[in-house]
C-alpha cells in the first residue's frame, strides 16, 4: 500500500486534476491510498465565508458559495467534455447533485448562524468542505474513466482531540479504525481516495487539525496502515536548497534525513508541514516530495539518517522575528533565574526558538506574531527588558554540522558586512543560527547560498 497526497494546486483546476490521475493512474498496482486537499483557493474563501456569515453579511456570504459552487461545477463540466472520445461521456447528473448538496449545506450553516458566533464544530463542518468537494471530483472523473475508485469519509477514522480548529489526531484511535476501514474500502475497488485536514471528535463532531495539516493527514495514515511510501505531491520540484524565491540559482535536494527534513519544516522551506515528518519516521517510511506539475523529477526523499551523507542540505530562514533581552544584574551568581524566564514564557504560551546568555543576561528570539506587550511587562519585574524589532534569523541546516570542516568560518565570511546579532549552533549539529538586520537578510542568504551550494559544491 502507498499514500499518495496531492496538495491545492495539484487539484486545482480539471488539466491539474487529469495530470494527478495520470500519476495516479501509473500506482494502481501497488493500491494507492489517496489524500486530498481542497482545490487551490477554496479553504481560504471558506475562511472567509465562516467570517462573513458572523459579520452578517449575508449577500457576501452567497456570493461565496455561489462562486465556490461555480468553480467546481465548471471543473466537472470541463473534465467530463476531455474524456477520450472512444470512452461514454461521464454522466454528471450524481456528481452535480453532490456539489449541490454539499453547497446547500453550506448556506444552511450560514444562514442559521448569519450576524452570531458559530460554534466551533460547525465551522470546522464548514471549512473543511473544500476536500470534501475536491475528493468527489477526483473520485468521480477516476471512476469515469475506468480507474475503479473508492471515495472514503477521513471522518470514519481520524479521531482526534476536542480542539475543533486546531484539533490533534488521537493517534492510538485512528490506529484502531483505519485499517479495517481501508481495507474494506479496497474490498471493491483499486484505490481509495480520501481528504487531509479534517477530523472527527470520538462523539462524532468535526474537526479540522489547522493550515496545511493535509501532509499530516497523509504522513499519520502512512504510518498506521504501515505504507511502503508516502508521496507528497506538491508544485515544486521537492525540498531546495534555499527558498527559489530569494535564490534563483537554489535546487532540489534528492536526499534528506527526517531529522533535517524536520528542521526544515520548522520554518521557511513551507514544503511541509511541520508535523508530517515524525509519523514517517517512527516507522522508517520513506518520504517523497514529488512536482505534479513535473512528474519525471526525482523531487526529494525523506529518509532514514543512516543512508544520509554529513553536510549542510539547504539555508532557511524566518524573515521576521523579535529579540527580547532581559538584563539584571541581580542573575549573576544566582540560580533559578532562567527557570523565572521560562516560566514567565511559558505561562503566556509563547515559544522560543534562539536563546543565548551572558552574565547578566539572557537574550531570546520569537517569531514575529507574538504579541510581545504583556511578554516585555511581564519580564520587567525581572530586570531590565529591550525587544529588538526587525530582525531575520537565518539558518544553515544539514547533518552533523559540527563535522563539516569549516563551516563556521564560512557563515562568517558569508556575513562579514553585515551585523550578527545572536549566533547558536543546537545541541544536535543540525542547525547553525544567525540574527541579523531584516534588511540584510536576503543577501546573507544568496551569500551563504554561494559560498555552500554554488562554485561547484
Ligand atoms: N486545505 C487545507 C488548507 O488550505 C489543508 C491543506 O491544504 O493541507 O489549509
Ligand atoms: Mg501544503
Amino acid at each position: 500500500m502507498i499514500v499518495m497526497k496531492f496538495g491545492g494546486t495539484s487539484i486545482g483546476d480539471a488539466a491539474a486534476i487529469r495530470r494527478t490521475i495520470s500519476i495516479i493512474t501509473k500506482k494502481m498496482r501497488s493500491k494507492p491510498v489517496v489524500v486530498v486537499s481542497a482545490c487551490s483557493g477554496v479553504t481560504n474563501l471558506l475562511h472567509q465565508l465562516v467570517d462573513f456569515t458572523e459579520e452578517g453579511e449575508k449577500e457576501k456570504s452567497e456570493q461565496i458559495i455561489s462562486s465556490i459552487k461555480q468553480r467546481h461545477k465548471s471543473t466537472v463540466d470541463e473534465l467530463a467534455s476531455g474524456v477520450d472520445p472512444k470512452r461514454p461521456t461521464p454522466d454528471t447528473a450524481e456528481i452535480n447533485q453532490k456539489i449541490d448538496t454539499l453547497c446547500n449545506s453550506l448556506w444552511t450553516l450560514s444562514k442559521a448562524h448569519m450576524g452570531g458566533q458559530i460554534p466551533d464544530a460547525d465551522k470546522a463542518y464548514m471549512i473543511s468542505l473544500g476536500e470534501y468537494l475536491s475528493s468527489n471530483i477526483v473520485c468521480f472523473m477516476m471512476n469515469a474513466l475506468g480507474l475503479k475508485t473508492a471515495w472514503l469519509d477521513a471522518r470514519h477514522f481520524m479521531i482526534t482531540s476536542h480542539d475543533y480548529l486546531t484539533a490533534a489526531a488521537d493517534v492510538p484511535e485512528v490506529q484502531k479504525r483505519a485499517t479495517s476501514v481501508i481495507e474494506r474500502a479496497f474490498k471493491n475497488a483499486d484505490a481509495v481516495i480520501t481528504q487531509g485536514f479534517m477530523g472527527v471528535t470520538i462523539e462524532g463532531d468535526p474537526t479540522i487539525m489547522g493550515r496545511g495539516s493535509s501532509d499530516y493527514s497523509a504522513s499519520l495514515l502512512g504510518m498506521v496502515l504501515d505504507a511502503d511510501r508516502i508521496e507528497i505531491w506538491t508544485d515544486v520540484d521537492g525540498i531546495c536548497t534555499a527558498d527559489p524565491n530569494i535564490v534563483p540559482e537554489a535546487r532540489g535536494i534528492s536526499k534528506l534525513s527526517y531529522e533535517e527534513a524536520a528542521e526544515l519544516a520548522r520554518f521557511g522551506a513551507k514544503v511541509l508541514h511541520p508535523l508530517s515528518i515524525e509519523p514517517a519516521a517512527s516507522k522508517n517510511i520513506p518520504l517523497y516530495v514529488l512536482n505534479s506539475m513535473n512528474p519525471d523529477c526525482e523531487g526529494t526523499v525523506v529518509m532514514n539518517r543512516s543512508c544520509i551523507f554529513d553536510g549542510v542540505k539547504s539555508i532557511s530562514y524566518n524573515e521576521n522575528i523579535r529579540m527580547i533581552n532581559i538584563y539584571s544584574p541581580k542573575m549573576i551568581n544566582t540560580s533559578g533565574f532562567m527557570s523565572k524566564i521560562f516560566g514567565i514564557f511559558e505561562r503566556q504560551g509563547v515559544s522560543v526558538d534562539m536563546i543565548s546568555t551572558a552574565e547578566a543576561s539572557v537574550t531570546v528570539t520569537v517569531d514575529a506574531s507574538v504579541n510581545t506587550d504583556p511578554l516585555a511587562a511581564a519580564l520587567s519585574k525581572l530586570g531590565n527588558v529591550t525587544v529588538d524589532r526587525d530582525k531575520s534569523q537565518v539558518s544553515i541546516i544539514g547533518k552533523n554540522l559540527i563535522g563539516v570542516k569549516g563551516a563556521v568560518a564560512a557563515v562568517f565570511e558569508a556575513v562579514s558586512d553585515s551585523k550578527i546579532y545572536m549566533m547558536s549552533q543546537g545541541s544536535s549539529f543540525l542547525n547553525l543560527s544567525i540574527v541579523v538586520d531584516r534588511p540584510e537578510m536576503t543577501a546573507v542568504i544568496r551569500k551563504l547560498h554561494k559560498s555552500f551550494f554554488e562554485n561547484g559544491n
